[in-house]
């Protein structure tokens, strides 16, 4: 059967594969190998027949057109990470400095069976499906559902443990019969076991969800849920309904996810800035002599003073690097001058932040009769 790229590596770029096309850091691009075909950029084309029968994190290169300099991409493996970066967007989606907290979070591995609504753009759904055991993800949406399904029936997903449901959770609760529209398949059962170990809410009012859950999670074991919304209004009616509903451990956070650029910094001594203090007087004061010549000849009635003085060299020569700014621009790194090792954060914060409203429920307390021996 079709194995998914999603969750199986393979070494070399086949003819029908989705590979990753990285143009640039936020450039990622989503093509099926097709050797009739060419990724187009605005550097030139790329023949997908260049890829074919190459490893799959190579470098394909181009001559550019008119400058015929090189230009290249990478073709790499789908994954969960860099499907996130290149989907295209339906919704608003869930980037992976959240999913990978959440996940994490949840204890999510491969005995985990996850419920997830609303489905959007499948963003999330693709992490899941390569950590745990079961994904039933719902859409009320039914254009959203259908993009959905046949996203994940491309990525091999439904082959393996993915299923979607068109369904209102809200109103109509999580549990899967014969006759839904669902990418379940059913032999002689006429509902879906479902036995939750793990909720992931990303849909407008999660609180009107939350009492279907009692119904269609494990009983017996820890179960996790996490509501995933942007207003502070959301998690105050989340809390309530979860309290309400009996789940306990209730923690909200807040994930603030940011890249550290790590770079050099010039060490400046306070020598240097003393001499760069003496030479801005110096300059000043000239500028001010200067002036009361320049006054004084228009009183005589001449132009120009007789003798202008030449201005005196500044203290810092031209030549040699000012440290504070203006001048010769010296390359990061360089030699002569003594560096430090920093880090700079980004400004802009790149998650679509949320809150996260975290809780856990143990529906079954109750101690097995089985005798220890
Ligand atoms: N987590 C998704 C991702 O990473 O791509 C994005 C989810 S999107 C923000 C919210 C989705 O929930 C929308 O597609 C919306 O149609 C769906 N939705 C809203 N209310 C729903 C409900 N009551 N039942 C099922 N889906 C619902």
């Amino acid at each position: 059967s079709h194995q998914s790229q999603f969750t199986e590596y393979k070494d070399l770029i086949q003819e029908g594969d989705l590979a990753l096309i990285w143009i640039s850091r936020g450039n990622i691009k989503a093509v099926t190998i097709d050797a009739k075909e060419s990724f187009n950029t605005r550097y030139g084309t790329f023949p997908h027949k260049d890829m074919i029968g190459k490893q799959y994190g190579s470098q394909i290169a181009i001559r550019t057109r008119g400058t015929g300099r090189f230009a290249f991409v990478h073709v790499l493996q789908p994954t969960p990470e860099l499907w996130t970066l290149s989907l295209p967007h339906r919704t608003q989606i869930v980037y992976t400095p959240d999913s990978s907290y959440v996940m994490q979070r949840m204890n999510c591995g491969p005995h985990t069976r996850v419920l997830e609504a609303g489905t959007g753009s499948g963003s999330f759904s693709h992490a899941f499906a390569r950590t745990v055991e079961k994904l039933f993800t719902y859409e009320f949406h039914p254009v959203r559902y259908e993009q959905a399904m046949l996203e994940f029936k491309e990525h091999g997903l439904l082959n393996e443990n993915v299923t979607i449901t068109l369904r209102d959770v809200c109103e109509d609760g999580f549990t899967i019969k014969k006759g839904d529209k669902t990418s379940a398949t059913f032999d002689d059962e006429d509902s879906k076991e479902l036995e939750a170990t793990a909720v992931f809410l990303d849909l407008p009012a999660p609180w009107d969800a939350i009492h279907h859950l009692d119904k269609v999670i494990a009983q017996d074991q820890i179960v996790s849920v996490c509501c995933f919304s942007p207003c502070i209004e959301q998690v105050d009616k989340t809390i309530e309904s979860l309290e309400k509903n009996g789940w306990a451990n209730i923690e909200m956070v807040e994930i603030q996810g940011r890249q550290y650029e790590s770079r050099r910094q010039m060490v400046r001594s306070i020598e240097d800035a003393m001499e760069r203090c003496r030479d801005i007087k110096r300059r000043k004061q000239e500028g001010i002599e200067l002036k009361r010549l320049r006054i004084e000849a228009e009183h005589k009635g001449e132009t120009k003073p007789d003798s202008e003085p030449t201005p005196r060299e500044p203290f810092t020569e031209k030549s040699k690097f000012n440290p504070f700014g203006k001048g010769t621009r010296v390359k990061e790194g360089d030699p002569n001058f003594k560096w430090k090792q920093v880090t700079k954060i980004e400004s802009e914060i790149k998650s679509h932040t949320s809150y996260l409203t975290f809780a856990t429920k143990l529906s079954d307390k109750s101690r097995r009769d089985t005798v220890v021996q």
